[in-house]
């Protein structure tokens, strides 16, 4: 937490509420969430932001000046979120940074994250391209279905672990890997290399069905999840087998939802998900 959607739906509402706008202040509070430098004044006099980007677990908002342009990279990691207004802060003390805008409909932007997992970086246009190449495969919602069957075709080990590794693809966490699995029915342990050319295809539709489907809804929030605005997703409410252990198959084959423990646990219909 945030996957993808969730950080989609925090992109989208920033990018409409602070594209075009100026950067007029920046507070850091906590100095070790901040990595490689961000000046807290005079880089940011005279840029305009034009644009908020998302890359796996990162917001990027883009900074360009007459000169130079510069990208804050923020990371969300486990906790990590962006809130218009300070009191939208389950903690307020773990607020870290505070922008002040102008020219926007959003006249702050707080960087909220409790556990401090993620951390914030000011790059440049190279620098931004080898942080990115480093991290990050191809975002998942961006790739089209030839090159996710061959992805996923190469993958000679368990297909969950490699659909969660950030470095084939970027932006499926264990929530919707569960459940994009379900819908796909395949088992959490199958081999990509040895699934069906069909049952590839069905599960790159399943993927993008419920990444859609999850943003259209605002997002999965369990635990702390709020958009920048404060409203909560409802996906959570769509859950098909995510933390859904022992409750009957949603398919309505009569077996019930079983959970591989792990540090990332799998849930899925020992009927519906056979391992081949
Ligand atoms: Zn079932």
């Amino acid at each position: 937490m945030p996957e993808l959607p969730e950080v989609e739906v925090i992109r989208r509402s920033l990018q409409n509420r602070v594209q075009g706008g100026s950067i007029v202040a920046l507070h850091v509070n906590r100095a070790d969430i901040v990595r490689a430098g961000l000046p807290t004044v005079s880089w940011y006099t005279d840029t305009i932001i034009t644009g908020v980007t998302r890359r796996g677990k990162c917001v990027i908002f883009t900074c360009q000046g007459t000169h130079e342009t510069r990208h804050i990279v923020s990371e969300l990691g486990m906790t990590g979120l962006w809130f218009f207004q300070q009191n939208l802060a389950a903690s307020p003390q773990h607020l870290h940074v505070h922008l002040t805008l102008s020219g926007t409909t959003a006249h702050d932007l707080h960087y909220w994250n409790p556990r401090r997992f993620g951390r914030i970086w000011l790059l440049n246009d190279q620098e931004l391209e080898t942080f990115v190449l480093r991290r990050f495969g191809p975002e998942a919602l961006d790739l089209n279905e030839s090159t996710f069957v061959a992805l996923v075709k190469g993958c000679r080990g368990r297909l969950k672990p490699f659909l969660l590794d950030q470095h084939h693809m970027a932006g499926i966490g264990n929530i919707y890997a569960n459940e994009i699995l379900f819908r796909a029915g395949i088992h959490p342990h199958a081999r990509g290399n040895r699934l069906h050319l069909t049952t590839c295809h069905r599960l790159f539709h399943a993927m993008g069905q419920t990444f859609q489907e999850a943003i259209a809804a605002g997002g999965s929030s369990i635990r702390d999840f709020r958009a920048p605005d404060g409203s909560r997703g409802h996906f959570q409410e769509a859950h098909l087998v995510y933390q859904k252990e022992r409750h009957p198959c949603p398919h309505g084959c009569q077996a019930s939802i079983t959970r591989i423990p792990g540090d990332r646990s799998s849930f899925y219909c020992p009927v519906c998900q056979k391992k081949r």
